[in-house]
């Protein structure tokens, strides 16, 4: 398929997909593994008509699937009543929807909304709230995880612990120091000279890689008595995939902000920082801006499809799905399969062998989408909707991918009968 029809004319056949986004698209991104033309609850199709499970939901976006009737109605009233108006002015949706993330996050009254078009930008907003925070004092101070994810704008790039992202942009945002992530080492680190520390309550991108046990409390008390924000970017984690509304809620504390994208807008690109407490009084006119944060199309679709998930119970259903998957993938029991990781439906199935590109390749072959976080482990983000029906078809197309893979690896497959069990 040619997305544009005046090219590829008489000179022969028109250019593949491939060729349209290998000469038109940045090259910052790989190549893409497929052209998908239409959606449909958790499935997608390509341009050839086939069908594929969506295991991935846009890496944790589609949080009500593809073109479910909330989000497409919301879209369309929306775009029919009003789109757009700047910032200098306030729209019904925007205010709901600010008043609903405080409900959901449990700021209280105390809390405040900035809304932004993206996680990086959300996270942006955050790392100039600890500037705030620190203005004026010794405070110059910002920690964040070794390995942790933030987004690949300047400052949030800052914020990332992933020197290879960072090594071709130097020099970076400066005061940004990256610490293991134990309760000893952020002990170590913390002093009345940090004005924030920034986690994830899951590595996504690391891996879905969880926090020692324990780790946001600890790190709630340590902040506080040195009088640093705790800021928790639940870019990934929200939105209910854990099966709380935020992930940090499991850990029963309060922070001083979250970041949230992704989920929200299931689809519609939206962002927020959503502050708690005192935190919510440091930014004060002219200190941030976007022009499209917070428009009526984006804060609308956001609302509905938050509503939704509420609605439908879909906070629950991810626990429930979470404890489905970890029984039917330990069933499987594959050679490739050494355990599982992460809450709700944020879950990473680690491999025995570094093959994870080969068991998505594999998967996509079979009809499955499914990403390789690393080379060792697959990531499970489905859309919240799924059901019995949905489970069961994963379970057969991600054994079949396992298959696939270990045979290339020549991996004996009754091997497994003599594992007992996957370790959790
Ligand atoms: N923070 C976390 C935890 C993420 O997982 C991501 C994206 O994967 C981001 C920030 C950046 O979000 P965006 O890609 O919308 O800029």
């Amino acid at each position: 398929m040619n997305a544009d029809t005046t090219q590829g004319s008489s000179a022969g056949p028109a250019p593949s997909w491939q060729e349209d986004a290998g000469r038109d698209l940045v090259r910052s991104f790989g190549d893409r593994m497929a052209l998908f033309v239409r959606g449909e609850g958790a499935y997608v199709w390509d341009g050839d008509g086939k069908k594929y499970l969506d295991f991935l939901a846009g890496i944790a976006v589609d949080a009500l699937g593809h073109a479910h009737p909330t989000f497409v109605e919301a879209v369309a009233t929306q775009a029919a009543t009003l789109t757009h108006v700047s910032n200098y002015f306030a729209t019904p949706p925007q205010l709901a929807l600010a008043a609903r993330l405080k409900r959901l996050a449990g700021t209280g009254d105390a809390g405040r909304v900035y809304f932004a078009n993206s996680g990086a930008e959300a996270n942006e907003a955050a790392f100039k709230l600890a500037r705030l925070h620190g203005r004026g004092t010794q405070r110059t101070r910002i920690l964040a995880l070794k390995n942790g994810f933030h987004g690949r704008t300047m400052g949030a790039l800052a914020l990332t612990g992933k020197p290879a992202l960072q090594a071709d942009f130097l020099p970076m945002v400066p005061g940004v120091e990256h610490i293991d992530a134990t309760i000893d080492a952020l002990e170590a680190a913390v002093d009345d000279r940090v004005a924030a520390f920034i986690v994830e309550p899951i590595q996504g991108e690391a891996g879905v890689v969880e926090l020692p046990d324990g780790y946001l409390e600890a790190a709630r008390a340590i902040t506080a008595r040195h009088g640093a924000l705790l800021i928790v970017d639940e870019i990934q984690t929200g939105a209910g995939r854990t099966g709380e509304w935020f992930a940090f809620q499991h850990a029963g504390i309060v922070p001083d902000a979250i970041t949230v994208a992704k989920g929200i807008g299931g689809g519609f690109p939206i962002g927020a920082l959503i502050t708690f407490g005192a935190a919510s009084e440091l930014f004060f006119p002219g200190t941030h801006g976007s022009t499209y944060g917070g428009n009526a199309l984006g804060t609308a679709v956001a609302g509905a499809v938050l509503g939704e998930i509420e609605a439908s119970g879909l906070l629950a259903n991810a626990s429930a799905r979470e404890e489905q998957l970890r029984a039917g993938i330990a069933g499987l029991g594959s050679p490739l399969v050494a355990g599982v990781r992460g809450r709700g439906l944020l879950l990473g199935v680690a491999l025995a062998h570094p093959v994870a590109k080969a068991v998505v390749a594999a998967a996509q072959e079979h009809g499955l989408i499914v990403n390789a976080a690393n080379d060792e482990t697959i990531r499970l983000a489905p859309p919240l909707i799924i059901g019995d029906a949905e489970i069961s078809e994963f379970l057969a197309l991600f054994g079949a991918a396992l298959a696939t893979a270990a045979d290339a690896l020549m991996i004996d497959e009754s091997a497994a009968a003599a594992t007992e069990g996957v370790p959790a």
